[in-house]
């Protein structure tokens, strides 16, 4: 994690009152001390004119203006003190900076600041520059009185201002020092700042970035300072709640994908622009779509302008709009699409799609069967209501009329029981709860049954019925199924190839084992089917001699129980057949032992199976 850099300016900011204030106080002293120092001086010299002021003035009066010359000289080597006596016309008549003979030359001094100020008032003072010595001086001017009405001579003291900036620099080295030690508690006291603030608020700062850049779950060590401490619990306790938040909306967001996912209804979500926002993986398989379709206008993700349309009634009606499409090849299908405007402050619309081919083609089969249905009893019907119409119109009167008509009307009972028990049989078969009952029982058994049944038929339209195990141990195998639609399966197929048999032709069942499996087989010398309908003879209702199947009491259903059973027992059925020669099927029935059910029966037991 990157600490953010504070500016040298803030991180100095402690240090700048401190500086301003050296500062200040540099140029106050810088300015003022001078003058401090020359009053000082002055006051000083002041108070040594006074001690020199009697004996200046004694030896004025006694010894004349020679003696007090060498006198100064005397007294300033002493002192290093300049000593000057000036007469009241401004005549210097003694100075301990010069020689005798340099006296002569001197200017007046009458109009000399101090002097004239001393001449004045008293005493005088001045800081300049000396035009005689061209050095500058601090000057104190004091009147020496005289004696009666005369007027007074003037003692000067003076003394260089080298001595003062002696003085002041001492005084700067003090301050300097002063001043360094400062900046060093100065950048101590910056040192602790910068640890105890600048680089916590750092940290602090690069951890809010940390969550400013969404890593929600970072949190911030806590620092020493209480205020930042405060700063970063509060900010924690922030990142968590954002976390938590977007972990309840991820969560909401995960949840309404799996939705979306699982659903086998095609879901298109559009937004506000018209571009499509979200499909799911139902949308895509029903619309085979395989390219990215977030971002793009749905009629470019699909290329069906009924999917445009729909969405544009939902959005411009802001109701919803319902309508089904087909889709073309390769993959036609039958799709029933919705679209409705959402209630979001963006707008939007959802559109789902309901690929409802299997139902649509469930809706016409069954509107084809009640159709089919209708027909199928309707024949029968007509023709008991023609006969007894008859009959009660005077054809009872006739005896043998009469029997034949209630012959008749018995036959087309027979028909609709027959047609009335293969549709109970078929429904049973489709129902959804399974419709078989699975026992081990022996093939043997089955068949016998199944011949038993139709013998009388066989012998009645004089057909020679054979029939073949493939071995001897063929007839004590085990099966296991649902022995009485295994039973109907095979009577239905002999009965065909008895019904659409000639007279005199044979029918061969042949059964056995073969690769786990018992194999069935139902030859004919009959009349064969066309090869264009054999795919169709499965279909309810299906014939293909409409006349000759009513005649022989066919109901169209057989071969529909047939394919019902055997698909049932996981097995397979087969059809070969030509025109004038005859038919052959052939089913393949799984054994299916090893599913045995221990409670089921004991027909396990009996096994004998020599196969
Ligand atoms: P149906 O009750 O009419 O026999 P099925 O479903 O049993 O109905 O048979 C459908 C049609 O298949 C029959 O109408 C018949 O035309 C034809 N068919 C079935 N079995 C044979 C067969 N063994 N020989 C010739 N045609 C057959």
């Amino acid at each position: 994690m990157a600490r953010p850099r504070f500016s040298l300016k803030l991180r100095l900011a402690p240090l700048w009152p401190v500086l301003s204030a050296g500062l200040v106080a540099a140029l106050l002293i810088a300015v003022l001390l001078p003058r401090l120092l020359a009053e000082y001086t002055a006051e000083r010299l002041l108070t040594a004119a006074r001690t020199l002021q009697k004996e200046v003035a004694s030896r004025l009066n006694e010894t004349g203006q020679r003696p007090l010359h060498r006198w100064v000289h005397e007294i300033s080597a002493e002192s290093e003190l300049r000593i000057t006596v000036v007469r009241p016309d401004g005549q210097v008549i003694a100075d301990s900076a010069r020689s005798g003979s340099q006296l002569e030359a001197m200017d007046n001094h009458a109009q000399r600041p101090e002097i004239q100020q001393a001449a004045e008032e008293g005493w005088g003072w001045s800081l300049r520059d000396s035009s005689t010595t061209l050095r500058r001086y601090v000057y104190v001017a004091l009147a020496v009185p005289a004696k009666g009405d005369q007027q007074a001579f003037i003692l000067r003291v003076a003394e260089p201002l080298a001595e003062l900036s002696g003085a002041r620099n001492r005084l700067f080295g003090i301050l300097a020092f002063a001043a360094f030690a400062a900046l060093g508690v100065t950048a101590g006291h910056s040192w602790w700042v910068d640890r105890r603030l600048f680089r916590p608020l750092a940290e602090l700062i690069a951890g809010a970035r940390e969550l400013a850049d969404g890593r929600y779950d970072h949190r911030l060590a806590a620092p020493r300072a209480q205020e930042l401490a405060q700063l970063s619990r509060s900010l924690n306790r922030l990142a968590q709640s954002v976390e938590e938040q977007i972990d309840a909306v991820a969560d909401e967001r995960d949840h309404l994908q799996a939705i979306l996912s699982s659903t086998s209804e095609g879901v298109m979500v559009i937004d506000g622009r018209g571009k499509t926002a979200l499909v799911n993986p139902a949308f895509r398989d029903i619309f085979g779509i395989e390219q990215e379709a977030t971002g793009r206008y749905p009629l470019e993700v699909v290329r069906n302008p009924e999917i445009e349309g729909t969405l544009n009634e939902a959005l411009e009606r802001g109701k919803a709009g319902i309508r089904q499409i087909e889709i073309p090849p390769p993959r036609p299908r039958t799709v029933t699409l919705a679209a409705d405007a959402l209630d979001t402050e963006s707008g939007g619309a959802v559109l789902t799609a309901r690929d409802t081919t299997e139902y649509t083609r469930l809706t016409i089969m069954r509107r084809e069967f009640v159709a089919n249905v209708s027909h199928e009893l309707k024949t029968p019907l007509a023709a008991i209501r023609g006969y007894a119409e008859t009959l009660r119109d005077g054809a009872l009167e006739e005896a043998a009329t009469a029997e034949r008509f209630v012959v008749r009307i018995l036959e087309q009972c027979h028909r609709l029981q027959a047609l009335l028990d293969d549709l109970l049989v078929l429904s049973r078969l489709e129902s959804v709860e399974a419709p078989f009952e699975k026992r081990t029982f022996e093939v043997g058994h089955l068949v016998d049954r199944a011949t038993e049944v139709l013998r009388g038929a066989a012998d009645a339209r004089r057909v020679t019925l054979h029939i073949e195990p493939c071995d001897a141990g063929a007839a004590r195998a085990l099966l296991r199924g649902d022995e009485v639609s295994l039973e109907r399966m095979l009577v239905n197929l002999l009965d065909n190839a008895i019904k659409y048999n000639h007279q005199g032709g044979s029918v061969h069942l042949s059964y056995g084992i073969d690769d786990g499996a018992i194999v069935f087989t139902v030859q004919d010398t009959g009349l064969g089917i066309p090869e264009e309908s054999q795919p169709r003879i499965f279909e309810r209702f299906y014939r293909v001699d409409k006349g000759r199947s009513r005649d022989a009491g066919g109901t169209g259903l057989g071969l529909a129980i047939v394919k019902h059973v055997v698909q049932g027992h996981d097995g397979q059925i087969e059809v070969d057949s030509s025109v004038g020669e005859g038919t052959r099927f052939r089913v393949t029935i799984p054994r299916n032992l090893d599913t045995e059910d221990p409670k089921a029966d004991s027909g396990a037991a009996l096994d004998g199976d020599t196969a």
